[in-house]
């Protein structure tokens, strides 16, 4: 506790029990004493008679005042007293001649020594005259005043004794026995009665303190505790006069008053005062407390903390407009506040509370109440509390509590609260529409039940409507979620549930909501989803079969999208690629296969652009599928549509068409050699008309001019028939040749194969060619030693040479000379057969052997022939395991040559 002073705390509780010092009051009481007076000369007690004697008889008391306003009559006793209170008892006389007065004067000590006041007895008595008898009077006086001064001693309620400046006891009062149990005599006759006596926890300072105080021979006071006979402990306090002579210590006299109940009453005060004190430093409250004089008598540190006061305003005893001005800067309205502080101390025994906004936001709760001792106001608390964040969370919670009423007024739910009594406590607006309650019907404090009731014949089951709100009434922990339905058609969703208050159910809360839209459009969200289901079965159903389709589909189809992706594909597509579709989808054919898309992105973009098909375009292309090969397609591309229009890809179709391009071509070929063919046989006819019709033409004129020599008998020319024969010869090696080519052509050409010596087979077709070309100088070489025999037909063979012999001499038309030469070339016999004609042109020589084939040098009459003989020559040669060629240089001749597998030689004995 802050304090004025450092005992003003404990002065003013002190006060509060005596306003003069006690233990000056008590020695004053003790010694019957007239008249005391305190330390600073004011009147403590004084007896009514002396009062009166000092004119204080009309009803104005003295007590309070000091001596000499008090004592104006009686100046000698002023002056004792003055004496007195310097430390020295006197005795002293004065007063009318009528009326005189003795006083015996003693000083009284505290206990730290100082002096606490003093004690008058007045004594009236005859004026003092001189002489024995005067001397007499005066020993008899001093004997009785000595008489009554010890039973004055004996009656004091405290040891009051004598002893030596060693605490050896030379005289003590009765009540020494009385207060401790030891008799007087113990005290005198044992010299360290005092010490041994003394409480051991006292003795040493005890001791130390009185030895200290009679060497500086001063008066002194304390407290310490003695043991008692019957071994209690006794708190005494010890008043010491120090009597001395020539400045050295003579004798100690003193009085000792058992103040071991003040003592305790003082423990219990002080314990009780510092209880007081820490609570009133510890306490949230900023306390002040100020006396009637409006001086502060205490305040806490809380209170100096709140108002931010430093420590010079809340000085002792300062007056509380100190510190008001002080702190009245803080207040956000200072006047009002001051104003009500005033109003306050205008009544005293005034109780209020007040509040306090401050300039920086906190918020105080002012407290007054008048301080009562007893009956008396002696003062005024003021305590100030910081109620900020109370203040905040009150405003916060009001807000909140309108938030929640706006909230509870603008939901879409009627709301209705019933308490536990069934009573409704709270409902909102919506509640009354839905229920079709008037706005000016107040539902507050009904019965929930009967108002509820009133509204069932909206319901289209009034009964059980009202009987399930009974039963949730009983149940009330229940919660719950159902269905009204209304006779208009409308349907609520009601939920119930209690409302609590912490864990006591303290209601129940209904809300109703209009789910009739919900409701309908659940309904029809029901119903179009199940038709979305079927839809989209069917639409799934169409896409598996689509899929089944498009996967088994021999042709590749694709749906490609905008950047053409794949979006859709089938395999036979895929494979091309060289992929599965699932590899495929959601790529781009520039990724996949670059070089194809290089050709068919464009064409794709096309139809993305102009939205129209591009159908059955031909393309030859490689695929990754069969790299190096080139396939041919025909590729179709269509925008695909939205029902909207929008152009949302390409579909894509793709057809090998491959072999029916390689069945073309054949065709092509076929048809060329068709025509070729039919180019050939009218070639052929042409010729071979012109051919035999060649012979016939002299043959006719021979046998005409045959018969008209023999008609007229005349002669006929020796070689007549033989042109004539001449003319058939050439007919029937024309028709030869053409049944040998009809019968090759038809395989049924058949050979006689022999062993044959090749010579004689070369000779035999020299021999016969000879006389038909007399005219060509014909010439045989023979290089081979052994006659090389081979297996074959040898009248075929011969054909074969006079065939060349016989083209060597047609195609020579100026009678160049004719070679045959015979060589062995290992296994085969070779034979040729040169002239120096008209050669063949180089182009031509590789058509040679062909059928009906005659060179464009070739001359149309004359030696014509049909272009059969080196086409029969071939097969022959080739059929007795040869082969045949020609070597010819244009206008320069031409050497034809065969070979023919010789048969190996017999052996030597085998030719002898
Ligand atoms: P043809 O009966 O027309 O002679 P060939 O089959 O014997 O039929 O000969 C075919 C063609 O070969 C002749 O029409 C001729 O143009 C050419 N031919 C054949 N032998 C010779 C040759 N020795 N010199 C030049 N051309 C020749």
């Amino acid at each position: 506790m802050a304090t004025v002073d450092g005992h003003g705390c404990d002065a003013r509780l002190e006060a509060s029990v005596r306003s003069f010092p006690e233990l000056l009051l008590q020695v004053g009481e003790s010694l019957h004493a007239t008249l005391v007076v305190d330390a600073q000369g004011q009147i403590g007690r004084i007896d009514s008679r002396l009062a009166v004697a000092a004119g204080w008889g009309d009803g104005v008391p003295p007590e309070g005042r000091s001596l000499e306003e008090v004592l104006q009559l009686f100046p000698w006793l002023v002056d004792a007293l003055h004496t007195a209170l310097s430390g020295t008892e006197t005795v002293s006389e004065g007063g009318e001649r009528e009326r005189w007065m003795r006083a015996l004067v003693l000083p009284v000590f505290g206990n730290e020594g100082q002096c606490l006041g003093a004690c008058a007895r007045l004594s009236e008595r005859a004026p003092a005259k001189p002489g024995p008898a005067h001397q007499e009077f005066l020993e008899q006086e001093l004997t009785r005043t000595q008489r009554q001064y010890e039973d004055l001693l004996n009656t004091i309620d405290g040891i009051v004794w004598e002893a030596d400046v060693n605490f050896r006891f030379t005289f003590v009062n009765k009540q020494s026995e009385r207060l401790l149990g030891h008799p007087p005599r113990q005290w005198i006759q044992d010299p360290d009665f005092w010490k041994k006596h003394v409480h051991p926890e006292d003795r040493e300072w005890a001791q130390a303190y009185c030895m200290k105080a009679s060497r500086e021979r001063r008066p002194y006071e304390f407290e310490y505790r003695m043991l008692a006979a019957d071994g209690r402990v006794v708190w005494l306090r010890s008043i010491v006069t120090v009597l001395s002579e020539e400045e050295r210590p003579l004798k100690l006299r003193g009085i000792m008053v058992d103040v071991t109940e003040q003592r305790m009453a003082r423990e219990k005060l002080e314990q009780t005062a510092s209880v007081l004190r820490a609570t009133f430093d510890s306490i949230a409250d900023g306390v002040v407390v100020v006396d009637r004089n409006m001086r502060i008598t205490a305040f806490n540190k809380r209170f100096q903390q709140l108002w931010q006061l430093p420590d010079e305003v809340l000085e002792a005893g300062t007056n509380t407009e100190k510190p008001l001005a002080a702190a009245l800067h803080l207040v956000k309205d200072p006047e009002r506040f001051a104003a009500r502080i005033r109003e306050v101390y205008a009544i005293p025994d005034m109780e209020d509370v007040d509040t306090v906004v401050l300039a920086d936001g906190r918020t105080l709760e002012r407290t007054t109440r008048p301080q009562w001792m007893g009956n008396t106001i002696i003062g005024r608390i003021w305590s100030y509390r910081d109620v900020t964040a109370e203040h905040q969370a009150r405003e916060k919670l009001e807000q909140t509590v309108s938030l929640l009423r706006a909230t509870f007024d603008s939901i879409a739910d009627g709301v209705i609260v019933v308490g536990s009594d069934r009573k409704i406590t709270t409902f909102n607006q919506r509640f009354q529409r839905i229920w079709r309650f008037s706005d000016t019907v107040r539902l507050e404090n009904l019965d929930a039940l009967e108002a509820v009731t009133a509204a069932a014949p909206l319901v289209k089951d009034p009964e059980r409507f009202i009987s399930q709100l009974r039963e949730a009434f009983v149940l009330s922990d229940r919660e719950a979620v159902d269905t009204v339905e209304l006779r208009d058609g409308r349907i609520l969703e009601r939920t119930t549930m209690p409302q609590r208050m912490g864990d006591t159910i303290i209601g129940r809360i209904w809300s109703y909501r209009d789910v009739t839209e919900e409701r309908l459009a659940k309904a029809e969200q029901e119903r179009l989803f199940v038709a979305e289901r079927r839809v989209r079965a069917q639409l799934e159903e169409s896409l598996a079969v689509l899929d089944i389709f498009l996967n088994n589909a021999p042709i590749g189809l694709a749906f490609l999208d905008r950047d053409l992706r794949f979006i859709h594909l089938n395999d036979a597509l895929a494979t091309l690629h060289g992929n599965t579709r699932e590899q495929e989808l959601g790529l781009a054919l520039r990724d996949l296969a670059p070089h194809i898309a290089a050709k068919v992105e464009p064409l794709m973009r096309q139809v993305l652009a102009t939205g129209k098909p591009i159908i059955g375009l031909g393309m030859a292309l490689e695929v990754p599928a069969t790299p190096g090969q080139l396939r041919h397609w025909r590729v179709s591309y269509y925008p695909v549509r939205t029902t909207s229009g929008r152009r949302v890809g390409v579909g894509a179709v793709v057809v090998e068409v491959t072999a029916e391009h390689r069945a073309q071509l054949e065709r092509e070929r076929l048809l060329h050699e068709a025509r070729e063919a039919i180019q050939t046989r009218d070639d052929f006819l042409c010729v071979a008309s012109h051919e035999l019709k060649t012979p016939l033409t002299p043959l006719k004129l021979h046998l005409q001019r045959l018969q008209k020599k023999s008609a007229s008998g005349q002669p006929l020319p020796p070689d007549f028939a033989d042109k004539a024969l001449v003319q058939v010869d050439r007919l029937s090696g024309l028709i030869s040749d053409m049944l040998d080519a009809s019968q090759l052509e038809a395989g049924r050409l058949e050979l006689e194969h022999e062993p044959l010596p090749l010579q004689e087979v070369i000779h035999e077709a020299l021999e016969a060619f000879r006389p038909v070309s007399l005219q060509h100088p014909l010439e045989y070489e023979e290089q081979c030693t052994e006659a090389l025999v081979i297996q074959g037909d040898r009248e075929r063979l011969v054909q074969v040479l006079s065939h060349l012999l016989e083209n060597a001499r047609k195609y020579s038309p100026l009678k160049g000379p004719i070679r045959v030469t015979l060589t062995r070339n290992g296994a085969e016999a070779v034979v040729s057969v040169s002239d120096r004609g008209i050669g063949i042109p180089a182009d031509q020589q590789a058509h040679l052997f062909e059928r009906f084939f005659r060179a464009r040098n070739a001359p149309i009459s004359g030696f014509g022939g049909l272009g059969l003989g080196l086409y029969i020559c071939r097969h022959l040669i080739e059929r007795h395991g040869g082969r045949i060629w020609a070597e010819s240089q244009n206008g320069l001749g031409t050497t034809f040559r065969f070979t023919l597998p010789v048969e190996p030689a017999p052996p030597l004995h085998g030719r002898a």
